[in-house]
């Protein structure tokens, strides 16, 4: 077993009714590392997403979490130290920013102090504001902040990009990369290739379901296969 391996999915398969989401995919999230999740609309991307945080159950194939196949539900995989991300925002804007961030932490086995995680997404000066009062990309890092509120060992962040210009984007790819520099694994979907491998270690390509390809963001931005899926895909 490769111990720098932390959350794996292995020949993950998952149906809906007659559609085939995902089939035999095989992902190692590594600790310290950021993969870069990619494919085009409907290749899987969420649904695996969903599978490595529990949210689903894959048809077959097997969760393994520091070495060890695991019965992974939303509940487990959150008290082993999965969090997640969504792409919708997820926080209490009548709450302040400080209160969200509590919030976040308070199942937590391992609870951060809140105001510390506030100065890591740079929002330390709006911890006693509304959260409803901070602008879009001050949200998305509100988002990760809740989701570093328990600590966690995974992130899985689903397009906390989308949306995002210039000096957000900029400040989201520093706070990703800086979250991979504690050793953390972090899995990043996002549809802004230029972002995505900027911040990445590794890229994972799928389409129709399966994996592709995979490699470093270089290799990648050069393999036929991953340019014609992308092609094939307008
Ligand atoms: P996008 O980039 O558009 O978000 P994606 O790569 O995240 O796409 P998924 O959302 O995982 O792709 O969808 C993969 C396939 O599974 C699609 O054909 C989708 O319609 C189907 N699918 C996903 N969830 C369900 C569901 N709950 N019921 C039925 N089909 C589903």
């Amino acid at each position: 077993i490769d111990k720098t391996v932390v959350l794996a999915a292995e020949k993950i398969t998952a149906r809906f009714g007659g559609i085939v989401a995902l089939k035999d995919v095989d992902l190692a999230v590594r600790r310290g590392s950021v993969l870069g999740l990619i494919g085009p609309n409907g290749a899987g991307k969420t649904t695996l997403v969903n599978v490595l945080s529990g949210l689903i159950q894959p048809t077959s194939g097997r969760i393994r979490f520091d070495g060890v196949h695991r019965s992974w539900t939303l509940g487990k995989a959150a008290r082993s130290g999965v969090a997640r991300t969504f792409q919708a925002s997820t926080v209490f804007r009548e709450f302040s920013v400080v209160e969200n961030v509590s919030i976040g932490g308070l199942n937590s086995k391992r609870p951060v102090d809140p105001h510390q995680i506030l100065d890591r997404v740079d929002l330390g000066g709006r911890a006693h504001e509304v959260a409803g009062s901070l602008s879009f990309g001050e949200l998305r890092r509100l988002g990760v902040a809740i989701a570093l509120s328990t600590a966690p060992k995974v992130i899985l962040l689903d397009e906390p990009g989308a949306g995002l210009t210039g000096h957000d984007l900029t400040m989201l790819a520093n706070l990703i990369r800086g979250i991979r520099d504690d050793g953390t694994g972090v899995v990043l979907v996002d549809h802004n290739m230029r972002f995505l491998m900027n911040t990445v270690d590794s890229v994972v390509v799928l389409e129709g379901g399966m994996v592709i390809a995979e490699g470093s963001p270089e290799e990648i931005q050069r393999d036929q296969r991953v340019l014609a899926a992308y092609l094939g895909s307008h």
